[in-house]
């Protein structure tokens, strides 16, 4: 996985196409608020990555071809009809996760993408800390 990503949890989604983990790769933020844009926020399936990092490790031979034979019958199916499968996806990951993200600099000089839950709502968060629910809740 790049620097500035981040495991997409399977709870929030998972690959449209092929069911596996999904993870988030974070190129624009802003610069105040170290919020990654919608634009800048990148979803990968982490099959097809493993797929194209096995085929491109391998050496020449059958096993190579087979590796590479699978990588691009994978990439073929994840590229289908992207705005009906890959869309939906983006849109909901940026809203429950990536949007909650933030682009921490390092002191290295590297920076590095954290998840900060969303405050929960107010009724919630008394009921998680066992208070009695207010009249109307
Ligand atoms: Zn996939």
């Amino acid at each position: 996985m790049p620097s500035n990503a981040l495991d997409i949890p399977a709870d929030v989604a998972v690959c449209p196409y092929c069911g596996a983990a999904l993870y988030l790769e974070v190129e624009e933020w802003d610069a105040e608020t170290r919020q990654p844009t919608e634009a800048g926020a990148y979803i990968h399936c982490e099959r097809l990555e493993e797929l194209e990092a096995r085929a491109i490790g391998m050496r020449r031979g059958a096993r190579r071809a087979d590796a590479l034979n699978a990588w691009y019958k994978a990439e073929a199916q994840h590229e289908q009809m992207p705005y009906v499968y890959w869309l939906p996806v983006q849109v909901k990951v940026y809203r429950l996760f990536a949007q909650h993200c933030r682009v921490l600099d390092e002191p290295n000089g590297d920076t590095r993408l954290v998840y900060v839950p969303p405050p929960l709502p107010p009724a919630e968060e008394m009921r998680r800390a066992g208070a009695a629910p207010l009249p109307g809740f």
